[in-house]
């Protein structure tokens, strides 16, 4: 078996029964970067020099691989997300020369728990897309087909995770951006409850919205990654100070009797035949293995998309204020006074989707406008949230597809901004509700594009969907996961 395609939990155990060492296992995944990223593009930034001395401590006995499940173990991390003295672009023009000069909490965290960050990954431009096709450093390929996309915004963390170029990464998920990406290469990934992970050193795009989680090979990673990066900070007012559970621990019980609820509205025509039939599939596979399958409704569902395309613009709109060309990144040269600074500054700092968002929200938030749009979305909002709630009455979790087509082509959709938006209808609900929702691979296309199940429950209960995750998971390992090993020999 090669390093580079292991999961975090078999590479951890490498190290710490000494079969390995940390800068061997290192160097594989820096070789494998170098021979592989060409073809996909996960990665805006490497961090060659940086890995190699951490891993070198631990080769020294100076760091101890028994001192946490991630200790020696490479991850990649979004570039939205502030490591220390390294480049953090957010895939912006405008940030192309930004160094944070302190590190996010996920960041501390990681590195206390002496995980090694190999390099930052490719994303839409501040997470504002559903392709990475809005990067201002080129597109990300899908290794499953490389003329696809990976899904958007953290395509690169999901490409980098199916092709071998990390052992895990973090994502961040305002309508998707995890479990979508994931769907879309084959991989786990995990959108925590809103307040359930600090984004203290996220850039943010959409406050009520942003959240910070793993993408992974596998579920076990996910819940070790997760329990790595969750609980409360002070330095976040949206955290929320309750315990963190034994993610991992909670695994490997049974989902016998639970009852898991199929939304009506996510199985709607227009959604891709393929991907209907492979999450049918998973759905008799957790009836199979004893849980109790039940229908539900989320009746304003369908309003999801309008409702988030407007609360989610207003609010970038206002958080990207602060990119002036003074106090951070591209300063545009030739300026006669202030204003034009400002101006020539965003208009050569920020791509073409972002200038929409900006101009968007700056309008629904416009004297006169709140009432009819930011307000009204608000209570939709609360609609969507209650249409939860009720269904969590009657089921303990959800099953439904993530999106409903598999990987589009490069260029399919990126000259038509509303039907990249329509792609995110079964992603959005759970962000504006602020329920945890994972991607977990169920099936493939005709075409071998990886499809992923959607597991959703209710506030905080990451132990349960991971739980639900990751028995299906053993269920269908031989089959998904072969198919995992295949795509990764043949992108050498
Ligand atoms: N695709 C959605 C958008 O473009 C969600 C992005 C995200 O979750 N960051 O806003």
């Amino acid at each position: 078996m090669e390093i580079y395609s292991l999961s975090m939990h078999e590479i951890h155990d490498l190290l710490a029964s000494r079969r390995a060492g940390a800068v061997e296992v290192v160097s594989a995944f820096l070789g494998r970067i170098e021979s592989v990223d060409p073809k996909v593009n996960s990665y805006i930034s490497t961090l060659a020099d940086a890995a190699l001395e951490e891993a070198r401590l631990f080769d020294n006995g100076k760091k101890d691989f028994a001192a946490s499940p991630l200790a020696g173990v490479p991850l990649a991390i979004k570039d939205v997300i502030c490591i220390k003295g390294t480049r953090t672009t957010c895939g912006s023009r405008i940030l192309e020369n930004f160094i944070p000069p302190y590190d996010g909490t996920v960041t501390t965290k990681l590195r206390d728990a002496g995980a090694i960050f190999i390099g930052k990954t490719n994303m839409d431009e501040f997470a504002m897309g559903s392709s990475t096709e809005n990067s201002a450093f080129g597109p990300t390929r899908n290794p499953w087909d490389l003329d696809r996309v990976p899904g958007g915004s953290s395509g690169g963390s999901a490409a980098a995770v199916a092709a071998g170029l990390c052992a895990g990464s973090l994502g961040t998920d305002t309508g998707g951006s995890i479990r979508q990406p994931a769907s879309f290469c084959g991989v786990v990934g995990l959108k925590p409850t809103y307040g359930r992970v600090s984004r203290f050193g996220l850039v943010a795009f959409a406050s009520s919205l942003d959240q910070i989680g793993p993408i992974t090979r596998d579920v076990e990673d996910a819940a070790l990654l997760l329990q790595a990066i969750a609980g409360y900070d002070r330095r976040d007012s949206t955290s929320v100070d309750l315990p963190v559970p034994d993610y991992r621990a909670a695994l490997s019980e049974p989902i016998r009797g639970l009852r898991l609820g199929i939304p009506k509205e996510y199985f709607i025509e227009g959604t891709s035949p393929e991907v209907l039939a492979a999450v049918r599939r998973a759905i008799d596979t957790c009836r199979g293995l004893g849980a109790r399958i039940v229908d539900v409704s989320l009746p304003h569902t369908e309003y999801g998309i309008a409702a988030y395309y407007i609360v989610a613009p207003a609010e970038a709109s206002s958080n990207l204020a602060r990119y002036d060309g003074v106090k951070y990144g591209l300063r545009a040269g030739g300026a006669k006074d202030l204003m034009e600074m400002y101006r020539r500054s965003r208009s050569q700092g920020f791509g073409p989707e972002v200038k929409r968002r900006i101009m968007l929200g700056t309008y629904v938030l416009s004297a006169g406008y709140y009432e009819a749009y930011y307000k009204k979305a608000s209570q939709v909002r609360n609609l969507i949230r209650r249409d939860f709630q009720e269904a969590f009455e009657k089921c303990d979790a959800l099953l439904a597809p993530v999106a409903p087509i598999p990987a589009f082509k490069i260029g399919e959709k990126s000259d038509d901004p509303l039907q990249m938006y329509l792609s995110d209808v079964f992603t959005l609900p759970a962000s504006l509700a602020g329920i945890p929702g994972m991607s977990v691979p169920c099936g493939f296309t005709s075409d071998n594009l990886p499809v992923g199940l959607q597991i959703l429950g209710p506030h905080f209960s990451e132990e349960l969907i991971l739980r639900v995750a990751h028995q299906f998971e053993q269920a269908t390992m031989p089959e998904i996961g072969g198919r995992k090993t295949e795509i990764l020999s043949r992108l050498a």
